[in-house]
């Protein structure tokens, strides 16, 4: 997390809403990043076309064209602009529209700023990577092939169901990390889903199972507020 980002990059934030489009921009240009911001599909494909932006983050719900239509629409002018949806719809039809409409990642409103930039940050790094060469999370000899949804531990391949790899993959984002079992429940279950911690310790315990680590030295258990996945063997520097 703490790798050292060329901050050059242009983001165009489209959103209809002035609060969350103020806050997003905010946000980003507090990053580092460059941000201009459009309220609507119409205005967002023109400034695609004038301007040329490393990631665009769309809302789905925009007043004229939705974010999908605009996607589709830079998609067929040849733009092949990375774009992140933000969406209030938990409908996975929705989802799905979204990612064949060329989507690379989506944000379910109400989200974190933390986690926008995290998903921003690594739509980036997967779109500045050499063209097929697969995005890998990577925690000592855990790996996380994002795009094939794959996962290897130590070279063995680990099969996961889907909420196992959502937890490993936000773990992964947030290596070295603590977090909480309430950030895990955030963003890791749909939000209309009541969740409860004893999930959480239910699904990390699945993982370290699957990934051999009965002992907890890969997802450690912080006392009383949540985990953090950390290599093992590998201490955080003191300070
Ligand atoms: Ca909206």
């Amino acid at each position: 997390m703490n790798a050292r980002r060329p901050r050059d990059e242009a983001i165009l934030v489209v959103e209809d809403e002035e609060p969350i489009r103020e806050l997003v921009a905010t946000a980003l240009r507090f990053t580092g990043f460059r941000v201009e911001t459009a309220v609507s599909g119409g205005e967002a494909i023109a400034e695609a076309r004038n301007s040329p932006y490393d990631l665009i983050v769309l809302d789905v719900n925009l007043p004229d064209l939705d974010g999908f239509a605009v996607c589709r629409k830079l998609r067929s002018n040849g733009d092949q602009v990375p774009v992140v949806f933000l969406t209030a719809r938990d409908d996975p039809a929705d989802l799905r529209a979204g990612f064949t409409g060329g989507g690379d990642d989506y944000v379910t409103k109400p989200f974190s700023l933390e986690e926008l930039v995290l998903r921003i940050e690594a739509v980036l790094r997967r779109s500045r990577s050499v063209e097929n060469e697969p995005a890998h999370l990577v925690c000592g000899d855990v790996m996380l092939d994002e795009d094939a949804h794959r996962v290897w531990r130590g070279g063995v391949e680990v099969t996961l169901s889907p909420t196992e790899f959502r937890l490993l993959r936000y773990l992964l984002l947030n290596r070295d990390r603590v977090v909480s079992k309430t950030q895990i429940l955030d963003h890791v279950w749909d939000y209309e889903f009541a969740g409860d911690p004893s999930s959480v310790e239910t699904y990390i315990s699945y993982l370290r199972r699957k990934l051999d680590d009965r002992d907890g030295l890969l997802i450690r258990t912080v006392r009383g507020f949540g985990y953090a996945l950390r290599a093992p063997g590998v201490e955080a520097p003191r300070r």
